[in-house]
C-alpha cells in the first residue's frame, strides 16, 4: 500500500465528496436501488418509480451482465441503456450501470451517471484505465478474492488516469461458507476508511444472496458507517432473469427504507454526540 499516491488518506479528516446531480456522495447516505438486470421497459420503469417512491437516490440496472454461464441472460446491451435513459426521464434518478468491456466505456458513459465495475472485473486493468479516462464517477466493487490492498490499488489505477471520482463497494468475498452466496465483510467499511478518503458503499444483495438476510445487513451497514447502499429491487422478483432469490419487491423495499433512513439519523446522532 506504500505505492498508493492518490487513493491514500492524507489526514483523519481527508474524505472525498463526489457530486452526482444534487447528490453528495460521501456526505449523505446514498441509496442505489433497482433490478439486477434491465429486462424490459415496463419492468425497469415500474421498478424505477417504485424505488424512487421509497426514497432511493439513484437507479441501478445491468445492461451488460457478467454471468457465470455463457448461456445465461447476458443483458440487453444498448437497448437496455435506452430503457435506463427512459427510466431516468420518468423518475429523475441518475443511472448506475455496469460496463464490462473497455471498448464500450466511452459510449456507455453517455448513458450512465455512474459506471459500475463488477467484482469479476475489479482487476481488469485495461477496463480500469479506460474508465479512468472518462469523466463519469466509477463504483468499483471489491473482487470476490481480493484484499483491501489489491482493491485500493485498483482504485489507484482509475485515479492515476485522471478520474478522481471513485467510490468503493464491498459486496462480499468468497469463503468456505456456502449457506450465503458470499461472506459480506462489513468490517471492511471502517477498515478501508483508515486507509482511503474515497466513499465506501455496501451491497447486501450480492453480499448475502438471500432475501431474508438483506434487511439486517442494510441496518448493519448503516451502523458500520457506510456512505451508501446498493440494493436489488424488481417488480416481480420470482420472474427475474437474474438473481431472482435476492431481489425485493418495491413494497418490501419501501418498508425497509423507512426504517433505514430513521436508523441513519439515529446513528449520526450517536456518532456526533459527546458521550
Ligand atoms: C451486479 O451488481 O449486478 C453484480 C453483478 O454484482 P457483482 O459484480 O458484485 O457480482
Ligand atoms: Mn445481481
Amino acid at each position: 500500500m506504500e505505492n498508493l499516491k492518490l487513493a491514500k488518506k492524507k489526514s483523519p479528516q481527508d474524505k472525498t465528496v463526489i457530486t452526482v446531480g444534487d447528490l453528495k456522495i460521501g456526505q449523505d447516505l446514498i441509496v442505489i436501488a433497482g433490478p439486477c438486470s434491465v429486462e424490459s421497459e415496463e419492468q425497469t420503469v415500474e421498478t424505477a418509480i417504485g424505488v424512487k417512491n421509497a426514497g432511493a437516490n439513484m437507479l441501478r440496472g445491468g445492461a451488460f451482465k457478467p454471468r457465470t454461464s455463457p448461456y445465461a441472460f447476458q443483458g440487453l446491451g444498448l437497448e437496455g441503456l435506452k430503457i435506463l435513459e427512459k427510466a431516468k426521464k420518468v423518475t429523475g434518478l441518475p443511472i448506475v450501470t455496469e460496463v464490462v468491456d473497455p471498448r464500450d466505456v466511452s459510449w456507455v458513459a453517455e448513458y450512465a451517471d455512474v459506471l459500475q465495475i463488477g467484482a469479476r472485473n475489479m482487476q481488469n486493468f485495461s477496463l480500469l484505465k479506460e474508465v479512468g479516462r472518462v469523466k463519469k464517477p466509477v463504483l468499483l466493487k471489491r473482487g470476490m478474492y481480493s484484499t483491501l490492498a489489491e482493491w485500493l490499488n485498483c482504485a489507484e489505477y482509475i485515479l492515476a488516469e485522471g478520474n478522481p471520482n471513485v467510490m468503493l463497494c464491498e459486496r462480499g468475498i468468497r469463503t468456505f461458507e456456502t449457506f450465503t452466496r458470499n461472506t459480506l465483510d462489513l468490517s471492511m467499511v471502517p477498515a478501508i476508511r483508515t486507509q482511503t478518503h474515497l466513499p465506501v458503499f455496501v451491497d447486501p444483495s450480492h453480499g448475502t444472496g438471500r432475501k431474508e438476510l438483506i434487511e439486517s445487513m442494510i441496518y448493519a451497514a448503516i451502523s458500520a458507517g457506510t456512505d451508501g447502499l446498493i440494493v436489488e429491487v424488481h417488480i416481480n422478483p420470482e420472474e427475474a432473469k437474474s438473481d431472482a432469490q435476492q431481489q425485493f419487491t418495491p413494497a418490501e423495499f419501501l418498508t425497509i427504507m423507512k426504517k433505514a433512513r430513521k436508523l441513519d439519523e439515529f446513528v449520526k446522532d450517536v456518532i456526533n454526540c459527546e458521550a
